[in-house]
């Protein structure tokens, strides 16, 4: 057994540990910094999450709107080759070349701060476990393990199922469901809630909801897969029971913890739901950082980004400002057709933390807007969540063309405290959709 030192180990070369190891290769350039991955650089994100996911979208919403340039059982090939192409872009020896020492392996921590990896133990000052999620699975009554598929195991396929019975009605199985369907697949969604992505304020909802009806996806609410036989699906769905036949079944029913082994043994603590953490992402065992998917509830890759640079800024500075650092708060996009792009409280838990007469909710089509007029996108849908009096925002969430990007001023103005009177008498541009802060603005005052 080899013996060696690093400052900082990190496990895991998803955004979270990449974010960790190029930040700090950056600026400490005297530190050696260890990566250790069990199977790609890149981490879900690049081979089955945000990058594959959106490069299957992006194709197939070209082909939907009749580019054909591409058949439709190409597109997953192409997808696997624009993974190819993100993870070729910084590669092991890439890593290397910056001076970052690259192991490939399962590591096992075998004390507070030691572990080994392949025949070497690794004595560090601190490790930083970025070893993400996996899929979960639901164990379903006679379904034959072939036709189950995770969403890993989706992007690995070799053609775009033609009935595809999707368990799970979140963004994952939402936006995959929408992929499909544009390909020209027969898509079925279980879901567990009583409507369609709860968090949506109505408005926006309704809209998501025609597009998906207009695609043909077929939604089971307040529902369950309760077993197969025959071939087919057996859903109970609010009172009622329905069959439903597919060729594959995929969960979409959440993730669950990557956890490296013998986290004891490093005096590590878990929970079910992830490594707990204090705001320094610190574990119970203060040289051991967990951050991204491994650590919390919300799995964004702009969540593993953000703890990537809180972790570097306390390697590198332990009198950082974090004990005062507001609690950054969590946009999320579907890349669904329309996009939807949502930011802080919805309608509904605004008037649970808050009076609700002191809440209210200002509902924006784009109809009036002249960009949206001019592209023929006035089907658009802007909701802004504000304190009644002040206008400050509490929430802002968007169904229409270009809301990813719509939804920037509202993250910018909710974590600067502006209200929706400041954020609308900044000058901009004619004609943009941008200008729809303005129209909410006026409602506000009206
Ligand atoms: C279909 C889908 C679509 C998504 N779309 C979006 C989106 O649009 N926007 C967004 O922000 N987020 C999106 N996400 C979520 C996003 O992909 C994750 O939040 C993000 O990848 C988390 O980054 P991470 O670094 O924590 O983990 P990961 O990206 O999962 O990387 C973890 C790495 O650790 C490695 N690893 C695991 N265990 C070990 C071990 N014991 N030893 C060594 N290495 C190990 C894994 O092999 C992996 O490479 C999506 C996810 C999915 C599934």
């Amino acid at each position: 057994m080899n013996h060696s030192k690093a400052d900082v180990v990190v496990i895991g070369a998803g955004p979270g540990g990449l974010g960790v190891a190029l930040d700090l290769r950056r600026n400490a350039p005297q530190l050696r910094i260890v990566v250790i991955e069990k199977k790609d650089i890149g981490g879900d994100n690049v081979s089955s999450g945000a990058v594959a996911s959106k490069s299957l979208l992006h194709l197939a919403k070209k082909y939907h709107g009749g580019d054909r340039s591409l058949a439709s059982d190409k597109i997953l090939a192409a997808v696997r080759a624009k993974v190819d192409e993100f993870q070729a872009e910084l590669d092991e020896l890439e890593l290397q070349r910056l001076g970052i020492d690259v192991m490939k392996g399962d590591p096992v921590f075998v004390g507070r701060r030691k572990i080994i990896i392949n025949d070497e133990q690794i004595k560090f000052k601190y490790a930083v476990i970025a070893s993400g999620s996996k899929p979960k699975t639901l164990p379903v009554r006679g379904l034959d393990n072939d036709q189950v598929i995770t969403v890993k195991e989706f992007f690995n396929l070799k053609k775009v199922p033609k009935k595809l019975l999707i368990v799970g009605a979140g963004r994952t199985g939402v936006e995959l469901g929408v992929a499909v369907s544009m390909l020209g697949g027969h898509v079925t969604i279980i879901n567990e809630h009583e409507v369609l992505l709860p968090y949506l304020n109505k408005e926006v909802r309704l809209r998501l909801e025609d597009s998906l009806r207009g695609l043909g996806i077929k939604i089971y609410h307040d529902a369950r897969l309760s077993r197969v036989h025959d071939g087919l699906a057996h859903v109970e769905h609010a009172g009622s029971a329905s069959k439903c036949g597919f060729d594959k079944l995929m969960f979409a029913v959440g993730r669950e913890p990557n956890y490296p082994d013998e986290l004891k043994k490093a005096h590590v603590k878990v929970r079910n739901e992830g490594i707990p953490t204090n705001l320094k992402h610190q574990t119970s065992n203060r040289h051991v950082f967990a951050i991204g998917d491994v650590a919390s509830l919300s799995h964004f890759t702009h969540i593993a980004n953000s703890d990537a640079r809180d972790v570097v800024e306390f390697i590198i500075d332990r009198r950082s400002r974090f004990i005062h650092k507001p609690k950054p708060l969590v946009p999320a996009l579907l890349f669904t057709d329309p996009e939807v792009a949502t930011v802080g409280l919805s309608y509904k838990e605004a008037t649970q933390a808050y009076r609700k007469r002191s809440v209210r909710k200002i509902v924006m089509p784009y109809w009036n807007n002249h960009r949206a007029k001019i592209e023929e996108n006035g089907d658009g849908i802007l909701t802004v969540v504000v304190k009644r009096n002040s206008g400050r925002i509490l929430g802002a969430q968007l169904a229409g063309a270009h809301a990813a990007e719509l939804l920037t001023p509202f993250c910018i103005a909710m974590q600067k405290g502006l209200s929706l009177p400041e954020l609308g008498s900044v000058l901009l541009p004619y004609p943009t959709y941008s200008e729809l802060i303005y129209d909410a603005t006026d409602k506000f005052f009206n």
